[in-house]
């Protein structure tokens, strides 16, 4: 039964319940599958004691949760206890975490087995999945091209069947945008839903814990588990998580925003088709549209590309070489020690933004970058909340283009458009998914529908109603 692997959740779920498959069954599959797509590079470390697992909970009597004995895997950006953490640098190459992040111990206490950490780009900054110290990851679609990133490894491990479904962060499209370039569906809540604790800073204001599976029901039953309030986590909201899965299947009046502008500067006549064709598939099947305005959203990218590494170069400031992580070796004096750490632990991307950071953050630059950039948040958070007043959704394209070749991109400033689309979400807290929308050359698409606060059911629920129309996710 290898192609248990490629079943959906909702499928496994059904199949253990009536204990037609073993954990321990599917745990052996997925671990095969890995091993025979390790060339695809998507994971970091393996869970040695994933078998093991599997068995103790075959063992169980009764099924405590709904996705007991379901392999998943983790990014490795979040802590679990006694086991290697990287976050993609060298800087963190030997460390190990002694304790767990909440998500993940969330999905421990619902019985998952976790068969291992997946790659990514250093400290989730990148969008090819190029700056992880552990190498590239290579799309399982097409392995010339990038699986997008920084949650690359997550999201081409679930295209591969490699596990059932898999955690990722999204300070500025790291979840939606791997997801749109490997055909599956991601999402990130509301910015508070999923507690942050023991998932690596990169930047706080902006960074979410989210879902990558194979379809929105798939992630609404992922996702429903790792939310709710932490009191580890100061920015948690404190509200009661839906029912996700039930939302996702109700019946829902939808009025989808179309924000005019944006669509018609779309420069790729593939991906604008794509997205007009899809709009109208969603009219001809009774969902109505309107027309929106989000103004200032063109400044999104500057604007994201000041705060985030503002944000990052004081988080990452941590790494010193004293506490933990990497150290150089010899150091001559505390000051060599720190240079050379840092020099030497950290990628070109990393650094790159810790100096922009520190450069934007510095007296007499502090209130013409980060100051105007957090007004220009302000200005975009207040657009959205005005086009929410009319519609339920609003629908975008997830990226500008389909998944570019590995090392295509030299000029950073084409790697930073990547995310033209995503940030917006980001800097006003919003939650947002990509699904599978059609293809570029044979490359997938992605639909990006994104959400008012704490309204993730409305997001799921027509995507949902979209993959009931579509095949594109199958
Ligand atoms: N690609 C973006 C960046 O490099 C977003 C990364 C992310 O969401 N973690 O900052």
């Amino acid at each position: 039964m290898n192609d248990i692997v490629s079943l959906s959740l909702e499928d496994q779920i059904r199949l253990l319940e009536k204990k037609k498959i073993s954990s321990y069954e599917l745990t052996s599959s997925y671990l095969k599958n890995i091993e025979e797509k390790k060339d695809l590079n998507c994971f970091i470390s393996i869970n040695e004691n994933a078998l093991e697992q599997a068995e103790i909970i075959d063992d169980l009597k009764d099924r405590k949760s709904l996705i007991q004995g379901i392999p998943i895997a983790h990014k490795d950006i979040f802590c679990v206890k006694g086991q290697k953490t990287t976050c993609g640098s060298k800087m963190l190459k030997n460390f190990t975490s002694p304790y767990s992040s909440t998500v993940v111990e969330k999905l421990e206490k619902s019985q998952t087995i976790m068969l291992g950490k997946t790659n990514m780009d250093e400290f989730a900054m990148g969008s090819s999945n190029e700056t992880s110290f552990f190498g590239k990851v290579k799309n399982p679609i097409n392995s010339l091209k990038s699986p997008g990133g920084s949650s690359g490894g997550s999201a081409a491990a679930v295209k591969a069947n490699m596990c059932a479904f898999a955690t990722g962060t999204d300070t500025g499209g790291s979840i939606r945008q791997p997801a749109s370039f490997c055909g599956i569906t991601g999402i990130k809540p509301t910015y508070g839903r999923v507690s942050r604790w023991g998932m690596i800073a990169f930047a706080s204001s902006l960074d979410q814990a989210g879902i990558f599976a194979k379809s929105a029901l798939d992630s609404a039953i992922a996702l429903e588990i790792i939310s709710g309030f932490d009191e580890k986590d100061s920015t948690s909201i404190n509200k009661e998580v839906p029912n996700l899965k039930n939302e996702t299947i109700s019946k829902m009046e939808h009025l989808i925003g179309v924000p005019k502008k944006i669509i018609e500067n779309i420069e790729d006549e593939n991906v604008k088709k794509n997205f007009l064709e899809n709009i109208n598939l969603l009219e001809k099947n009774g969902f109505k549209t309107k027309d929106i305005d989000l103004p200032f959203l063109e400044y999104s990218l500057p604007s994201y590309y000041v705060i985030a590494p503002a944000e990052c170069s004081a988080n990452l400031s941590r790494y010193d070489g004293i506490k933990f992580g990497y150290r150089c070796e010899n150091p001559k004096d505390l000051e060599d020690l720190y240079v050379r750490t840092r020099s030497e632990g950290f990628g070109e991307e990393v650094k790159k933004r810790i100096l922009i950071g520190t450069y934007c953050l510095s007296a007499g630059y502090f209130d013409a970058y980060y100051i105007k950039a957090q007004k220009i948040r302000a200005m975009i958070t207040e657009s959205f909340k005005n086009a929410f007043k009319n519609v339920s959704v609003i629908a975008m394209p997830t990226c500008s283009n389909e998944a570019f070749d590995l090392d295509s991109i030299q000029d950073p400033v084409k790697m930073y458009e990547q995310d033209i689309y995503t940030i917006p979400a980001n800097l006003a807290g919003l939650p947002a998914i990509s699904i599978p929308s059609g293809y570029k050359k044979e490359m997938p698409l992605g639909l990006q529908f994104i959400g008012n606060h704490l309204e993730e059911g409305k997001i799921l629920n027509i995507s949902h109603e979209f993959q009931k129309l579509t095949d594109y996710h199958v």
